[in-house]
């Protein structure tokens, strides 16, 4: 039997690198100025991490420049970019263990879920967009009989990755697969918050064989390092994940240098529609639950609007409230724990604002509402539950981005549709009923990028992930994302009869 792993321990003797990786190596940032990054776990610092500034933005991008110019990895054929890719992948899950102590620490999930959740979702993705690679054919267009009309994908050139904190790794991977997959060169800039996977991730790839300079890392503060990256003039596309403010400013930095292709990964506000034809309202109650309270409901699509209907609301709101205990906040670092420390101080107190809000504007909190376990100097919420709660109040229109869950009633179909709509978000939506005509009527009516039926949990790198409307635009995930990071290219040949 494997002996159980004191994470303590390895927490505590962890020391950690905190430098730019670029051209193929950790190097010291120009003006050596640092962060200390504090975890969420218990306050403490875990070290110093460099303060990315323009300067050390600009020699990643000219190093990524380098490396796509010389078609060092642009020009090695598909199925070779495949080979190394997939050992990237493999690599990612020998480091296991490593990548995800340092998740947890960084960001404060659960140890659990960082090592059977993260790490293997990230290894998959970047494998996934490997075994794609060879196994997609450009086109002939059917032109005249005179002529011949290929249609063939390039590499867009020098991609801006820019992530955020809540699934550090897997943000990381839904752009590195299929841009690097695709021939790119990459310069990722982590949140300021849990840079320390990326770092690692870019070590990993040039162990397995990724040649030096197509995957830099600068960590850094989103307004010097993501700004200077989003404003370089020689970066061909950005793909951002992070919120609708900063995804705006990302759309007026391309218009104000080089028109730069913006893909916007946004926020969310997703509604999980109970009708009163659903025959298992335990099950619709557990698992909005799980998908709330997961990553402590720092999850963009977390089904924080739950809409049911009147008739079902009150045993609905018995059902989830019920839920609660299972997601009490606890130490990430212990293997049993299933909802940890929120990501810093800062969305500590904007998630007991939200609550506080909540309470003043007459919503009733059914559970939690809490702060829990200040003594360990981490920053944890218990799961929440409002009941009560109105589609004019700020916790049903605003992202919290924290384990609060809010319940609204509403009266018939139509009312549950026009509630589910009225939002600037269009990320997620799931309906809740045994009958199919409705089912499909109410998906169909939905203003969201994916629409779950009777479930939330399915999930799977072939299908498209992003949002209508203020969620953003563009789609991380399948085969659809080399729609990002690629150009088309048209070459016309005249034949002659
Ligand atoms: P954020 O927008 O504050 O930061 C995201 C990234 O942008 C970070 O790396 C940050 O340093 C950088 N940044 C911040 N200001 C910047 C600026 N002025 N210029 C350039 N870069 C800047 O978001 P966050 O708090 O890290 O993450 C939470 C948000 O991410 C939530 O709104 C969540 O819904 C969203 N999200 C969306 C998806 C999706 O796929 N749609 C997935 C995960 C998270």
């Amino acid at each position: 039997m494997k002996p159980t792993i004191d994470w303590h321990a390895r927490a505590a003797a962890l020391k950690i690198d905190g430098r730019p990786f670029i051209g193929g190596r950790r190097v010291d940032s120009v003006d050596g100025q640092t962060i200390s990054n504090i975890s969420p776990v218990n306050g403490k610092s875990l070290g110093d991490v460099s303060r990315g500034q323009a300067a050390d933005i600009d020699a990643a991008v000219r190093s990524a420049r380098a490396a796509f110019d010389d078609a060092r990895w642009a020009g090695q054929a598909p199925a070779a970019r495949k080979r190394v890719l997939q050992r990237f992948a493999e690599n990612i899950l020998a480091a296991r263990e490593e990548l995800a102590l340092l998740e947890t620490l960084d960001m404060g999930k659960p140890i659990q879920y960082s090592l059977s959740v993260d790490v293997p979702a990230t290894a998959r993705c970047i494998a996934w967009y490997a075994e794609a690679v060879d196994k997609i054919y450009d086109e002939i267009a059917p032109t005249g009989p005179n002529a011949l009309a290929l249609i063939q994908r390039e590499p867009m050139g020098v991609i801006g990755a820019i992530v955020p904190w809540n699934y550090p790794m897997i943000m990381s991977a839904w752009k590195l697969g299929p841009a690097l997959a695709a021939g790119n060169s990459v310069v990722l800039k982590p949140s300021e918050k849990s840079p320390l996977t990326a770092l690692r991730l870019a070590e990993l790839a040039v162990e397995s064989g990724l040649p030096e300079g197509v995957f830099n890392v600068v960590p850094g503060f989103g307004h010097e390092a993501g700004e200077a990256l989003a404003l370089h003039m020689d970066v061909d596309a950005v793909g951002f994940t992070g919120s609708t403010r900063v995804g705006r400013k990302m759309l007026e930095y391309a218009g104000r240098s080089n028109l730069k292709r913006v893909y916007n990964e946004l926020g969310g506000k997703s509604a999980f529609l109970v009708f009163p034809d659903f025959d298992d309202l335990k099950r619709a109650a557990s698992t909005v639950a799980g998908a709330m309270f997961f990553n402590q409901g720092e999850s963009c699509n977390a089904p924080s609007r739950v809409l049911v209907h009147e008739s079902v609301a009150d045993e609905f709101v018995r059902l989830v409230a019920a839920e609660a205990p299972s997601y009490q906040a606890a130490d990430p670092l212990n293997p049993t724990t299933v909802m940890g420390a929120l990501v810093d101080e800062g969305q500590l107190r904007t998630v007991m604002s939200y609550i506080d809000s909540g309470k003043n504007e007459g919503a009733h909190a059914v559970a939690g509402g809490v702060q829990a376990l200040s003594e360990t100097g981490g920053f944890y919420v218990q799961p929440t539950i409002f009941d009560g709660v109105t589609s004019a109040m700020k916790i049903a229109r605003e992202e919290i981005f924290g384990p609060v869950l809010s319940v609204l009633r509403f009266k018939d179909e139509a009312q549950a549709v026009a509630m589910a709509n009225d939002s600037n978000f269009g990320l997620q939506a799931s309906v809740w009923s045994n009958h199919i005509d409705r089912a499909h009527r109410v998906a169909r009516a939905l203003r969201a990028g994916t629409v779950h039926v009777n479930q939330y949990d399915e999930d799977d790198l072939t299908v498209p992930f992003g949002g209508y409307k203020q969620s953003g635009n563009g789609r991380d995930k399948s085969l659809h994302a080399f729609d990002k990071y690629t150009e088309l290219k048209t070459t016309w040949l005249r034949i002659n009869p």
